[in-house]
């Protein structure tokens, strides 16, 4: 699906940006590159920015003319840096992204067009785009790298992407896993839990069964917003026991004596 959307790169002056666009490109999983009349290219610094993506170069496409880049595209958008004067509709990179995968879910082929270093797109390129697509950037600095711009909007395609197949943009770590493997306690053995709790707070002297003040009320509902599990309440019976023992002076017996 995402091999119908294009990153063409027009008149680019520096290879590396060439080899950072590829990069920019495969982490986000984006394979089409083409090449209008780039300056140099191949390159050895352009494989040397591509890092491990020189198979995105290798494969690139290199053109004469903006029309043979976008051959077979049924939806153009140009980034541009600028405000123009001729008014265009105008995207952000996340309405960009939005477009580019309805379209391809219809069946259509996406050119997503970068201009050059030093001038951008000139008005005629930008007027065979349908829409405009401007980074938010401060206004005072507007203008990105170019293979950071190929950068942010790789990213929105990406999460739109990700978003319309269902798939999750967090990893699973580690503690996330143990989490959803534990089981998660019962209100019965919650129940025991705090009868055990209350108790021991009587035997440490913290709480006086005559003047409660609300002390275990305030605590069923921290403990209700943690969504502890079986382990863990266990851990906390496990403390609260040997808490009683110390309480009543017996010697503290270490969990691995
Ligand atoms: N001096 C040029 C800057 C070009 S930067 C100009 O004023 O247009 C090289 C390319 O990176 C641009 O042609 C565009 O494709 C992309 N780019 C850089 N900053 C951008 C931004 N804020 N929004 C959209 N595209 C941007």
């Amino acid at each position: 699906m995402l091999d119908r959307i294009r990153v063409v790169l027009v008149n680019t002056s520096h290879p590396g940006n060439i080899g950072g666009a590829a990069r920019a490109m495969k982490n986000m999983g984006l394979s089409r590159l083409v090449l209008v009349q780039p300056e140099e290219f191949p390159s050895g610094e352009a494989n040397a920015r591509a890092s491990g993506a020189t198979d995105i170069l290798e494969a690139a496409q290199v053109v004469e003319t903006l029309e043979e880049a976008l051959v077979g595209c049924s939806l153009v958008l140009g980034t541009s840096a600028r405000d123009r004067r001729i008014p265009w509709p105008l995207l952000d990179p996340r309405e960009c992204a939005q477009h580019s995968l309805e379209h391809v879910e219809l069946g259509g082929e996406v050119a997503l067009v970068f201009g050059r270093e030093y001038a951008g797109l000139t008005n005629e390129e930008l007027q065979r785009c349908q829409f405009h697509v401007h980074i938010p950037s401060d206004p005072e600095f507007s203008s990105l790298n170019l293979a950071t711009a190929v950068q942010v909007l790789s990213y929105e395609v990406r999460m739109a992407w990700l978003a319309q197949q269902g798939r999750p943009t967090k990893m699973a770590k580690l503690e996330t896993t143990a989490m959803l493997d534990s089981v998660p306690v019962t209100s019965d053995d919650l129940e025991l839990y705090y009868g055990h709790l209350e108790q021991t707070l009587i035997d440490i002297g913290f709480l006086d069964p005559e003047k409660p003040r609300h002390l275990m009320s305030r605590l069923r509902r921290l403990y209700g917003r943690s969504g502890i599990s079986k382990l863990e309440m266990n851990i906390l019976r496990g403390i609260l026991t040997e808490t009683q023992k110390a309480a009543r002076g017996e010697s503290h017996k270490r969990r691995d004596d």
